[in-house]
């Protein structure tokens, strides 16, 4: 049998043969997310500040491993925020994947630093240690104790290791490169909630992280995101800059700097409330689908299940292909073959360099990453794909 016929069928034994088309992935509402908003409108609490916020806030940050959790209007401003917190100034550098969303690279510039791509791992999919130890040494010199970019001139000031689809990135490999190469750790949260490294949350595996609330991960709050950290004082600057930077005071506007109006509704964060109370079993739904995936897809030679190294706890958010290298070629039939079945595949990123406007940032030798590029896909990861409807909450 053709190999795209047969992924096809393995597919549709997971996730069933009753719809017509079955998305990437979708939110789930199976909690007290009604109620809550509900509430929002009955007690004329929806903008920008109540208790939801509040809640949301030590909900988040105790879901991600942190003392602190400050929520915003999405994952980017979050990253943006987590950055600027985290001590990076225009001008500077940051390190990151090539292969990431794009969101990642465009925080960056947000704040007028600038995107610098390094190679990605096959055994993680996120940030390559190695490789960027090999590049920092072709590049990069240590001037007082903070790493330069020999060839711009700038100050490398943080590296932000994006999680892919939930899987950690190898923090004690990273770490160890940058014993010898100076610099902050700002997570990419953004899909990882949930997640561990050696028991760790991800999100706390840094200086500062940053999590998205967008409607395809793993919770949603429609929109929305938040920094999390568990310093206090970059908690508080946080806060302070996403709320306009205004000082506390009755009733005078007073702002002590340009500040942003990035907040979360409380609208949302009630929603965000009655999501996360559904995270542990969110967990497990996702889980019992990679494992539904892996039975389902075992013996077939073409394609490898991608799965977290041993010591890492996935959240598995998307579940991932990687297609052999004898059938990279193959990919967008593949893609043509399942998106036609109804059964939505996309592949992972365009790498960030191929984008016009990150054409000529500084990046290393990307080898593996366009590898990963030409053979990695996502297919259908709603967490209750395949379960008796409504054995949710
Ligand atoms: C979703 C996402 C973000 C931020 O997302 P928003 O849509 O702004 O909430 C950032 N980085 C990565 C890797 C993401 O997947």
């Amino acid at each position: 049998m053709d190999f795209a016929e047969d992924l096809k069928q393995r597919i549709r034994g997971v996730i069933g043969t009753e719809k017509d088309f079955v998305p990437l992935h979708v939110p789930e509402f199976h909690g007290r997310e009604r109620e809550l908003l509900i509430d929002c409108i009955d007690t004329g609490w929806v903008s920008s500040v109540g208790s939801y916020v509040d809640e949301f806030e030590a909900e988040v940050a105790r879901l991600s491993g942190c003392a602190y959790g400050v929520v915003v209007a999405n994952g980017t401003a979050a990253l943006q925020v987590a950055l600027i917190v985290a001590g990076v100034n225009a001008g500077d550098e940051v390190l990151m994947p090539a292969l990431t969303f794009v969101a990642t690279a465009n925080a960056t510039t947000h704040l007028g630093a600038v995107p610098h791509f390094v190679d990605s791992a096959y055994d993680t999919l996120g940030i390559c240690p190695e490789r960027l130890r090999a590049h920092l040494e072709g590049v990069a010199e240590v001037r007082d104790g903070q790493t330069v970019n020999r060839q711009t001139g700038r100050r490398i000031a943080a590296v932000l290791p994006m999680h892919v689809f939930g899987c950690p990135v190898d923090m004690d490999r990273l770490n160890a490169v940058l014993i010898d190469w100076p610099m902050e750790v700002v997570e990419d949260a953004a899909e990882s909630l949930g997640s561990t490294y050696k028991g760790q949350l991800c999100g706390s595996l840094g200086t500062a992280a940053a999590v998205s609330f967008n409607g395809n991960k793993i919770v949603t709050t429609g929109g929305g995101g938040a920094i999390v950290t568990n310093n206090e004082a970059l908690a508080k600057r946080a806060k302070h800059l996403t709320t306009t930077a205004k000082l506390p005071h009755k009733w005078a506007f007073l702002h002590d700097e340009v500040g942003y109006n990035y907040r979360m509704p409380n609208l949302n964060a009630a929603l965000g409330v009655a999501q996360l109370e559904q995270l542990d079993t969110r967990l497990a739904q996702k889980q019992r689908l990679f494992d539904a995936y892996a039975d389902a897809l075992r013996g077939l030679n073409e394609v490898q299940l991608f799965h977290a190294p041993e010591g890492s706890v996935s959240n598995n958010w998307l579940v991932t292909l990687v297609l052999d290298p004898a059938h990279a070629k193959d990919r967008d039939h593949l893609l043509q073959e399942l998106n036609d079945a109804g059964i939505m595949s996309r592949p992972i990123w365009t790498l960030m360099h191929r984008l016009p406007m990150y054409q000529s940032a500084p990046r290393a030798d990307l080898t593996q990453a366009e590898d990963l590029e030409a053979r990695v896909l996502n297919i259908p990861s709603s967490a209750y794909l395949g379960a008796r409807e409504g054995a949710a909450a």
